[in-house]
């Protein structure tokens, strides 16, 4: 909001339901049913389905005044009951949305109703409500919220049919990540603790990027297994990944199940890869592997051919707050001069450990944060900051247009470009190929002044006459 207006101006952030699907999106045979207007779940659709470049199947309980007025049970249980019928799911996400949040729908008691009513068709089911009205908060605590609500869900039934300690390590996003950034973070994994020796919630990675197959796949496999869920309970520790808002699910597994854990910040840049890869060491056991030194020390090459090109350069970044933050440490760590730094929504540790960084790295940087802003407060920062680049999400590029700098696109929503669902900011590779982007554009943006300054003349010779080189 600025200083010349009381409404919110073009909202930086997307309401809490979308966040909350994107988790339940992450967990096998699973559909999410929003209980509120058609419109909703339209516009999650068509907002996922730009990004993703999938189909997005959403349920509604299409709420209209009758519903808004007597309550929406009734069209809450024919939901569920066509949800079922055309989509067999394992697991339904109900999620509310501002209406249903207004009414008051008490959705527990309209679950078990209809677990009773429709028993033959609802008793395998796994039915998770989640509270997300949209008038306080963002998609990000939408995605916080769905994965705790999974998490109890799971540990509370017991899928795995095991209380045996299972010495796996559970690593919980609280922040969407990209499908080729999902993929990425199993190969880490893998690689440095064993592929059956960790627990990864949510795993968008096969979901929102599946691919052709030529059969119909009313809900794409892939996702986080319902044992593994289930499993969690039992491992012997947890990596939180984002540290700027609470991982809900993370404090209620280690507080329920003693299961030591820590948070650390989303693996953007060499410094936090750093740390991801130090940790995952120390638990496997294992000196830093051989395949990741290197990886480092071409990441640190990288570092050294890009810096004379970006060295100085100053940016504003903004989106999804642990996304900007890793984006800030890669930004600082290759000289560039972020003087405008936006988290779209209000996290309790989003300033403090921007500034912590700010101040490891470069701290006579002067560098305004700034949280929980819209896209009109954005513009009248970025007009008067006076940024060279900007780097965020696809809705910043009509302020880049209009201040006539280049928009390096990263983080959620991406509408008018391809490919969103491969970008790749996480590790030691996908600091290089941010890295790459960031220089290839600034490069681009020079060249482009360059050719009005030494512009190359129309033509090297005039069309009519023969050239012959003669020797000396
Ligand atoms: S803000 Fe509310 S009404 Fe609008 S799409 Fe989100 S949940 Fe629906």
């Amino acid at each position: 909001m600025t200083d010349r207006s009381y409404a919110t101006v073009n909202p930086c952030i997307m309401c809490q339901p979308i966040g909350s699907v994107m988790a339940f999106k992450g967990i096998e045979n699973s559909m999410v049913l929003l209980h509120g207007s058609q419109g909703c779940s339209t516009y999650m659709r068509l907002h996922l389905a730009h990004h993703f470049r999938e189909p997005v199947d959403i349920g509604s309980s299409s709420l209209s005044e009758k519903g808004a007025v007597y309550g929406g049970s009734e069209n809450l249980k024919k939901g569920l009951k066509n949800l079922i019928l055309r989509y067999d799911p394992k697991v339904i996400g109900i999620s509310t949305t501002c209406l249903a949040e207004t009414i008051g729908d008490d959705i527990g008691r309209i679950i078990a109703e209809f677990k009773e009513e429709e028993e033959e068709i609802a008793s395998e089911r796994i039915i998770i409500p989640v509270s997300t009205p949209s008038y306080e908060d963002s998609h990000n605590s939408g995605y916080i919220k769905a994965v705790e609500a999974i998490v109890k869900e799971f540990t509370a039934t017991d899928e795995s049919g095991s209380d045996i300690f299972n010495n796996k390590l559970n690593v919980v996003l609280s922040e969407n990540v990209s499908p080729e950034d999902t993929r990425e973070l199993r190969r880490i994994l893998s690689d440095i603790i064993g592929t059956n020796s960790f627990i990864l919630l949510p795993d968008i990675s096969e979901t929102f990027d599946a691919p052709i197959t030529g059969e119909l796949q009313k809900i794409f496999p892939g996702g986080t297994s319902h044992s593994d869920i289930s499993d969690m309970k039992n491992s012997a520790a947890m990596i939180g990944l984002g540290i700027t808002n609470v991982n809900r699910a993370v404090s209620y597994l280690e507080q329920t199940f003693d299961i030591p854990s820590q948070n650390l910040p989303l693996p953007i840049g060499l410094e936090y890869t750093d740390r991801l890869v130090a940790a995952l060491s120390m638990i496997a056991g294992t000196d830093i592997l051989e395949a990741y030194q290197k990886e480092r020390g071409r990441l640190i090459d990288a570092m050294v051919d890009a810096h004379k090109y970006i060295y100085g350069t100053k940016v504003a970044i903004y989106g999804d707050p642990d996304n900007v933050l890793g984006i800030l440490s890669l930004a600082l760590e290759n000289g560039m001069h972020p003087i405008l730094v936006v988290a779209s929504s209000k996290s309790p540790g989003f300033a403090e450990y921007a500034m912590e960084r700010v101040g490891q790295v470069k701290p006579d940087c002067n560098v305004t944060i700034l949280e929980d802003v819209d896209f009109d407060a954005f513009n009248d920062a970025v007009k008067k900051a006076k940024p060279e680049m900007l780097i965020g999400n696809s809705n910043g590029k009509y302020i880049a247009k209009e201040m006539g700098i280049p928009l390096v696109r990263v983080g959620f929503p991406i509408h008018d470009r391809v490919g969103a669902q491969r970008i790749l900011s996480l590790g030691y590779l996908g600091a290089m190929n941010m890295l790459d982007r960031v220089t290839n554009t600034i490069l681009e943006a020079q060249e482009e002044k360059l050719v009005a300054k030494w512009s190359e003349p129309d033509r090297y010779a005039p069309l009519d006459r023969e050239f012959h080189i003669t020797e000396a």
